[in-house]
């Protein structure tokens, strides 16, 4: 049984072509800046995100780790959202490792942050208070539905930064899929933030990695840092390979996933018990509840009746789901994985 896999785009594996880019490339040792290939995927990440510079990671937490760290000195403060994946999913690293501390404020039902909520976190100039220095934003929104933030609403932030005499991360995992959502560049929508993580190896296909973002002088520190977290590594541009694959022909088939998202929410939506998350989908991902049904309400089981039919999907809390489209999903996926949820719900 081919098993349909939507826990995630994380599980997209490999493409043929970047296998064989892998196996080809060109490669040194990349802690002495040796590695011809890795410096390539660097310079067109530079490029496309309109930074000066770039700095190979081996993850997206690790970009904004090293990222946070340094924009941050000990004991400064970040504002960041309470949905934030950095928050939510990073194992708090940014306070462990870097000692900075977070300000959370609610991440509006769009993804973004209140401009009047941010101005009021700025803390003012007072001995009792840590020293605001960060402000953090994510875009595509993870958990607000894979939403994606307008360029318009982040130079707005970057404004209001900059007046503060502060700076703007963008975690932009998924910056490519708000690009391509809508019809912009990723270098429009990264402009305003000093600096932006993505990720290589989500829809874009890419077996690890991800990229940091920034200028020249701060892609220096990150990369001390790197070294400092063990992100060093030697012979990277066996993975760095794909990563070019990655951004030279996988950013814009991501509106296929998008269509598919569409075609499951569509399907999804006629099943009894379900329903979707306001708006979904904004881009590749498919947010939804189960209401009480014939009694099965509880997400993980229903996630495990799914297994067995071999539709994988994530589920979220109590009684929510995730499904992610992706490469390797294709539209008989799509409508196998709508069947599915239709046979475990719907009971005579
Ligand atoms: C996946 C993801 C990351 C980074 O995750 P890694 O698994 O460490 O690569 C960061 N931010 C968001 C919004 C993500 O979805």
């Amino acid at each position: 049984m081919k098993i349909v896999d939507l826990r995630s785009d994380t599980v997209s594996n490999p493409t043929p072509e970047m296998r064989q880019a892998m196996a080809q490339a060109p490669v040194g040792d990349d802690v002495y800046g040796e590695d011809p290939t890795v410096n390539r995927l660097q310079e067109i990440a530079a490029e496309m995100l309109g930074k000066e510079s770039a700095l190979f990671v081996p993850s997206g937490t690790m970009g904004n780790l090293a990222a946070i760290m340094a924009h941050c000195n000990r004991g400064d403060e970040v504002i960041l959202g309470n949905f934030s994946h950095t928050f939510l999913y990073e194992a708090g690293g940014y306070s462990i490792l870097g000692s900075v501390h977070p300000h959370l404020i609610p991440n509006q039902s769009d993804g973004t942050l209140d401009l009047d909520d941010i101005k009021n976190a700025i803390r003012p100039d007072d001995v009792h208070q840590p020293i605001t220095r960060l402000i953090c934003l994510e875009n595509t929104h993870n958990r607000c539905g894979g939403v994606s933030l307008s360029a318009e609403y982040t130079k707005a932030v970057g404004e209001l930064a900059r007046k503060h005499k502060l700076k703007l991360h963008m975690d932009g995992a998924r910056i490519f899929n708000a690009a391509v959502a809508q019809g912009i560049s990723a270098q429009e929508l990264a402009a305003p933030a000093d600096s932006v993580t993505f990720c290589l190896s989500k829809g874009l296909c890419a077996p690890v990695g991800s990229v940091l973002c920034g200028s020249q002088e701060f892609i220096s520190r990150a990369h001390r840092i790197r070294k400092q977290l063990g992100g060093g590594m030697r012979q990277a541009g066996i993975i760095a390979a794909a990563g070019i694959i990655a951004l030279e022909s996988m950013v814009n088939r991501l509106a296929e996933d998008h269509a598919r998202a569409k075609r499951l929410a569509t399907g999804l939506e006629g099943v009894r018990g379900l329903v979707l998350d306001p708006g979904i989908p904004y881009t590749n991902m498919v947010y939804l509840t189960i209401t009480a049904n014939n009694g099965l309400s509880d997400a993980q089981y229903i996630a495990q009746r799914l297994a067995e039919q071999g539709v994988l999907v994530g589920s979220v809390g109590k009684s929510r789901f995730r499904l992610v489209t992706h490469c390797w999903i294709d539209d008989e996926g799509v409508d196998r994985a709508i069947e599915s949820f239709r046979k475990v719900l719907v009971v005579e």
